[in-house]
């Protein structure tokens, strides 16, 4: 199991869609203010940490993969998008438990306004290290000529929640900073697991690579990638 510690940035767009406003909307003073105030105090208490692990891919089905020495992850879609993958990255990236300390402060001292957006901050950031994450790998297979897929994460697209465990099967638990609950919940909450595929980058320049956003009528999915976006290289 590896790791590896990532600074994460605010992607101001995306934490302004977190906070509701619609396209085109700016956010008022006062909630800039806020931002601008429980941004400053984040640095202090943000643990953001990627623990992870490249398996081989053993054998793809119309409906799973098999990584070598298991598991086996069930859903079409991702078996789809990893067709012609030779490894598959599988990590769980955290910020750390600090934030929910704080963000449950301000709901017991009933500051709600601060509470949501400090909520919003944690998902922006943690999106932040997984996209780090898969960037610094890309980069790593690029020098290689590989490329790789589009992430997943259970819960979504077709992988059921519960594959959450086989995922978490791989890492050592004591010293993982990611807790699994019975419900197949992550705590802390700000933490993003997932997999994606590396492939040769030769490959891959003769077949159009798969992106099941395409040809899904999930029209209301937050996590709908660009039609582009069928692959992550560098
Ligand atoms: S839109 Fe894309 S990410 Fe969302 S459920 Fe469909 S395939 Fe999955």
């Amino acid at each position: 199991m590896k790791e590896i510690s990532i600074s994460p940035k605010i992607s101001k767009g995306e934490l302004v869609r977190r906070l509701g406003a619609r396209k085109g909307e700016r956010l008022s003073r006062a909630t800039k203010l806020k931002v601008a105030g429980l941004t400053e105090a984040l640095s202090g208490f943000l643990r953001p940490v990627v623990h992870y692990e490249t398996r081989p891919l053993a054998r793809t089905t119309k409906s799973s993969i098999e990584l070598e020495k298991g598991p086996i992850f069930r859903s079409r879609k991702i078996a789809k998008s990893l067709t012609g993958c030779t490894h598959v990255v599988c990590f769980i990236a955290t910020i750390g438990q600090g934030l929910e300390a704080r963000i449950r402060e301000r709901f017991e001292a009933n500051r709600l306004s601060e509470a949501y957006i400090l909520d919003a901050l944690g998902s922006v950031l943690v999106e932040d290290v997984a996209r780090q994450f898969q960037e610094f790998i890309a980069k790593k297979c690029a020098m290689q000529g590989e490329c790789v897929t589009l992430r997943f994460s259970p819960g979504y697209c077709d992988w059921p929640l519960e594959e959450q465990r086989k995922l978490f099967s791989l890492f050592h638990p004591s010293r993982l900073k990611v807790h699994l609950s019975k419900s197949c919940l992550m705590e802390p909450r700000k933490s993003i697991s997932g997999i994606f595929g590396i492939a040769p980058r030769d490959d891959w320049q003769h077949h159009t690579p798969y992106n099941p956003c395409t040809e899904c009528s999930a029209k209301t999915c937050s996590a709908r990638r660009a039609p582009s976006a069928a692959m992550y290289a560098q």
